[in-house]
């Protein structure tokens, strides 16, 4: 029985004159997560990817990988048809009996893509139901909640029959929204948001602060792992290592401790944004979600965005915690983020942070550092993930 999987394609199909384009870059990141599991091609009609492939193809494990791609609506694998309907039907049955002989209630939902087609949609579902009805006497029908609908779709190429399709990754192609980076921390909302960002199309890179020996190498890592479980989603990532110990030992030592974390985090944010122009994204991404944290208050985000030239993306900052922590369940780095280190914004934390701090007033105490001396001769170090 020959198969294929349908990948339907989300709002790229909306998309106008840009829309080959977009087709292309998911064709392309497909293939990509494609490889290594057996030979196959990729051909483009009717709002639809066609997967079609060879023997030796494990099919399980490419749906898998697939539904990681952002652009993609939903993804199926299905039974290519002729269009006899006789043994359309035939095929149907055997391709679905496993599906069929478990479920109580089935219904059939039947598309033509060539209206040519001698049969109507209504008279498809019609034979095709009273057909699976005679094979699968236990069946009963449920236009409304199902366990099972059977799809028939008339396409170029014949007759595709498939049980409902698994759910997409959705959004838009990774890299039509230009390159951003994010800023990782080894928390729960900052892969959120990079991975909600990816899903819009950006191109993403990471940078991490680490404050050793305050910070473990056991933190660090947990930060690769994350970097690495994002990279399945937004293709390879180039992570920067920020070493932030004399920095933020300076701030300690020489600043108010209630203003500590709003000057950490400007400082954070200076070199992101130098990180960021070198290598030519066009915007910064946090984790931060309104009033979670002191420096995370409507006063506080005004103070450090002031020092970015360039726009900060918080995809979060309207959700509650729990929205954020189903989002990290579901993308699968809940997990590694709960694991339980120290992360360098945590080690200096004061007892009482400022919730309200002013521009001047935190710009004043900023007089006391020798800011261009402190970014001067800061080691980085550069590595890469794939999932
Ligand atoms: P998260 O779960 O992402 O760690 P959080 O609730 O711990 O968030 P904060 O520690 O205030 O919040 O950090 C807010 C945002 O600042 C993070 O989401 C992340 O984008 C960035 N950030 C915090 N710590 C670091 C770090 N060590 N390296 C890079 N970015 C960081
Ligand atoms: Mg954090």
């Amino acid at each position: 029985m020959e198969q294929v999987i349908l990948l339907k394609l989300g709002e790229v199909v909306l998309k106008g004159l840009n829309r080959r384009k977009l087709e292309e870059i998911i064709i392309k990141t497909a293939k990509t997560a494609l490889e290594n599991i057996g030979a196959c091609r990729i051909t483009s009609a009717q709002s639809t990817l066609y997967v079609t492939f060879d023997e030796d193809f494990d099919a399980d494990t490419a749906i898998d990988r697939l539904s990681k791609v952002f652009g993609i609506a939903a993804l199926t694998k299905a039974a290519v048809c002729p269009f006899d309907f006789n043994e359309a039907k035939k095929i149907a049955q055997q391709y679905l009996a496993k599906e069929l002989l478990t479920a109580k209630t089935f219904r059939v939902t039947a598309k033509r893509a060539i209206k040519a087609y001698p049969m109507t949609s209504p008279k498809i579902c019609t034979e095709l139901g009273e057909y699976l009805l005679e094979q699968n006497p236990h069946l009963l029908v449920d236009l409304h909640d199902p366990d099972i609908t059977v799809y028939a779709e008339v396409r170029e190429g014949g007759i595709y029959i498939h049980p409902s399709p698994k759910k997409g990754a959705g959004g838009l192609p990774c890299g039509s929204g230009g390159s951003g980076l994010l800023m990782l921390s080894g928390g729960i909302d900052s892969p959120v948001a990079g991975y909600l960002m990816a899903r819009r199309g950006m191109n993403i890179s990471a940078i991490h602060f680490q404050s050793p020996p305050y910070t473990s190498p056991r933190a660090l890592q947990k930060v690769c792992t994350l970097a690495k479980l994002l990279s399945g989603y937004t293709g390879k990532i180039t992570l920067y290592t920020v070493n932030f110990t004399r920095i933020q030992e300076t701030i300690k030592t020489c600043c108010r401790d209630d203003f500590f974390t709003v000057i950490m985090r400007r400082f954070m944010l200076r070199i992101a944004c130098d990180i960021a122009e070198k290598i030519n994204a066009g915007a910064i991404i946090t984790g931060e979600s309104l009033g979670q944290v002191a420096s995370q208050t409507l006063e506080a985000i005004i103070c450090t965005d002031k020092i970015s030239p360039i726009p900060v993306f918080r995809p979060l900052i309207g959700l509650d915690k729990q929205d954020i922590i189903n989002y990290a369940y579901d993308i699968g780095t809940y997990e590694t983020s709960s694991l339980p280190f120290e992360d360098c914004c945590t080690v200096f934390t004061p007892k009482h942070p400022k919730t309200k701090p002013h521009l001047e007033e935190i710009e004043k105490e900023e007089k006391k550092l020798d800011i261009q001396s402190l970014l001067e001769n800061i080691e980085i170090e550069k590595t890469e993930w794939v999932y």
